[in-house]
């Protein structure tokens, strides 16, 4: 997406002043502020791009630069510079734009103030499926230690922020005064402190605990991905959010089925007589066995195909399928009644391999497959 003239994003012409570029900042940062539009995506970021502009436009070097070059003379065309700065920053960088030194300002905002919930870290168990689970999912009850808030641990209101999070500092400058916002030391930003610890639990009330925490695989889940359960991670100080547990699948290799994505391959050695006479043969399957029939005069090479009874997609749509590569044994030591036997065919046109201009080769074959 085009960046937006920093002009235009603020409403004011290019022969705008400083003061007027700060008022118009101001009043749209008012109108877009956090505490105003909770969990409004679009304000946040409407609110962050009104930083950008005004970052850029108050600064007379950087102005002069966007007036010249446009985007590209500050920071790159590609959305650099600005775009990673994250709510935090603006605050510290702006908390003046929020507070009482700018031209009389008083209402609502305290300081840019916000107090943030802090949220409890993830947790990251591995489990290891075989394939008949991977095949039909399963649900498993992992054993996690996490950090769980001690039932009698109270807190209170911090005493230096009371409760906003932010600590709010008043400079006297050669232009009035300023206020700076930045994160309050005493509580680290969550507003709140320690009132009660019990014995055994840390300096933020969490104790160590053994969990069971029962997750429901999908069927169709495959090596290295992550399932992620919501709230079943550590716990947080203060009672906001709990982490999540993420669950790291690792697949335990089958004995005789090899897996590529969802299809399945199997390697079927069965003897001369059977590939030239036909047999059915019995076969693992990821739930079981299943039986295969192999039509008299089949080449050692051929792929049979078992429908559906690979491994279904995760993400529904329908299932891999089942391979089966046929190789026949040949032996290596041969009676004097079989070399006779062999010896004698040499001469017989029926030995003769057929190449037809249809007969289509292994790997064409391997192509069509899987093309
Ligand atoms: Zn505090």
């Amino acid at each position: 997406m085009a960046k937006r003239d920093y002009y235009e994003i603020l409403g004011i012409d290019k022969s705008a002043t400083k003061v007027e570029i700060k008022k118009a900042y101001r009043k749209i940062a008012i109108k877009y502020h956090p505490d105003k539009n909770p969990d409004n995506q679009e304000a946040e970021e409407k609110f962050k791009e009104a930083a950008e502009a005004y970052e850029v436009l108050s600064n007379d070097d950087k102005r002069q630069r966007y007036d010249q070059f446009g985007h590209a003379g500050v920071g790159g065309a590609a959305g650099g510079g600005f775009g990673g700065m994250n709510m935090e920053d603006i605050f510290s960088q702006f908390g003046d734009i929020f507070g009482g030194g700018f031209g009389g300002f008083g209402g609502g905002f305290s300081g840019g103030g916000r107090s943030r919930q802090q949220r409890g870290s993830n947790l990251r168990v591995r489990v290891r499926l075989n394939l008949e689970e991977m095949m039909e999912g399963v649900t498993k009850k992992l054993k996690v230690t996490r950090m769980k808030l001690h039932p009698e641990a109270t807190f209170k209101t911090c005493p230096t922020c009371h409760g906003s999070g932010q600590q709010v500092r008043v400079m006297n400058t050669p232009l009035g005064q300023m206020q700076t916002a930045t994160t309050c030391g005493t509580c680290r930003g969550t507003g709140k402190i320690a009132d009660h610890i019990p014995n055994g639990a840390n300096n933020q009330g969490l104790i160590k605990e053994d969990d069971t925490v029962e997750v429901k695989i999908p069927a169709g889940a495959r090596d290295g991905i992550q399932l992620q359960v919501r709230g079943k991670g550590n716990e947080a100080p203060f009672g906001g959010p709990a982490g999540d547990l993420l669950v790291v699948i690792e697949e335990e290799e089958h004995q005789d089925l090899k897996r590529d994505g969802n299809n399945l391959h199997y390697d079927l050695h069965v003897s001369l007589p059977d590939v030239v006479l036909g047999a059915e043969k019995e076969i693992p399957t990821a739930t079981g066995k299943a039986k295969i029939k192999i039509e008299p005069g089949t080449q050692s090479g051929k792929i049979l195909r078992l429908k559906s009874k690979g491994l279904p997609s995760l993400e529904g749509y329908g299932s891999g399928d089942l391979f089966v590569h046929v190789n026949a044994f040949i032996p290596h030591n041969l009676s004097s009644k079989q070399k006779a036997f062999f010896e004698e065919m040499r001469e017989d046109d029926n030995f003769n391999p057929i190449h037809k201009k249809d007969n289509k080769s292994f790997f064409e074959r391997v192509r069509d497959m899987f093309g």
